[in-house]
Order: structure tokens, then C-alpha cells, then sequence
């Protein structure tokens, strides 16, 4: 079985700023956000790439309400929702990005400066806001 980073989130052995967490799905905080309030969904069991995960209904359910609450929780005017697949893959565990986007937030083509939280207090809160629009 492989282990990586997000193995371990999904263990519990790595903290994270969870939002959710099914059977089927993790989905917490990426430490270094596009914008504050960037979610990483993962899938429970270790697969790679998108062509190695079985069974992509329930994993994709749990993206699409991602989607939504990070909408509705951060009063975002839309998302960006994207997964790499090896090339420009950070960590070896499938994973799909949900970024909240608004007009003229600067984001343009795939160039992505990234930001952080001021401190703990702030990741909690953007996590919270998030998981109470689930
Ligand atoms: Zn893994």
C-alpha cells in the first residue's frame, strides 16, 4: 500500500484544516491556497490519477458539493475546480482543486501565485464557513 502526504490526512496522522469527511471522501484545506478558503477533495482509498479510480460517481458527488459550499460558505461568486494528473501533480493521490473565484480576483491562465493564512485562527474559520454550508 502506498503512503504519502495525503494518506496520512486521510489516516489522521497528518493535521489538516478538515472540511469534510465521509467514507468516501476527505476534503480539507491546501496550506498554501490560490485564494483563502482553496479546498483539496481526496478519495478515502489511495489512487493516483483519475483513471485509477473505480468508482467515480461518489467521489465526484462529494466534489460537486464541495463546489457548491465553498460557494455559498465564502459568498464566492463562483469556483475554479481542477485536478492534475502526474504532470503538475504535487502529491501522488488523486485530488481535486475547488478554489472560490470572483470578478477581478487577478487570476488569469494557469500561472498561480500562491498565498497563505495569517494564522491557525484564520484557516479554522474559512474551514468552518465552508463545512456549515455542506
Ligand atoms: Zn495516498
Amino acid at each position: 500500500m502506498s503512503t504519502d502526504l495525503f494518506c496520512e490526512i486521510v489516516a489522521g496522522e497528518r493535521p489538516a484544516y478538515v472540511v469534510s469527511s465521509d467514507e468516501v471522501a476527505v476534503s480539507f484545506l491546501d496550506t498554501r491556497p490560490v485564494f483563502k478558503g482553496h479546498v483539496l477533495v481526496v478519495p478515502r482509498v489511495h489512487v493516483e490519477t483519475l483513471t485509477d479510480l473505480a468508482d467515480v460517481g461518489p467521489f465526484f458527488e462529494r466534489v460537486q458539493a464541495m463546489a457548491r459550499a465553498v460557494e455559498e460558505g465564502l459568498e464566492a461568486a463562483g469556483t475554479f475546480v481542477a485536478m492534475n494528473n502526474r504532470v503538475s501533480q504535487s502529491v501522488a493521490h488523486l485530488h481535486v482543486h475547488v478554489v472560490p473565484r470572483n470578478k477581478k480576483d487577478g487570476l488569469r491562465g494557469f500561472f498561480w501565485p500562491r498565498t497563505k493564512y495569517d494564522s491557525a485562527e484564520e484557516a479554522e474559520s474559512y474551514a468552518d464557513r465552508i463545512a456549515k454550508a455542506l
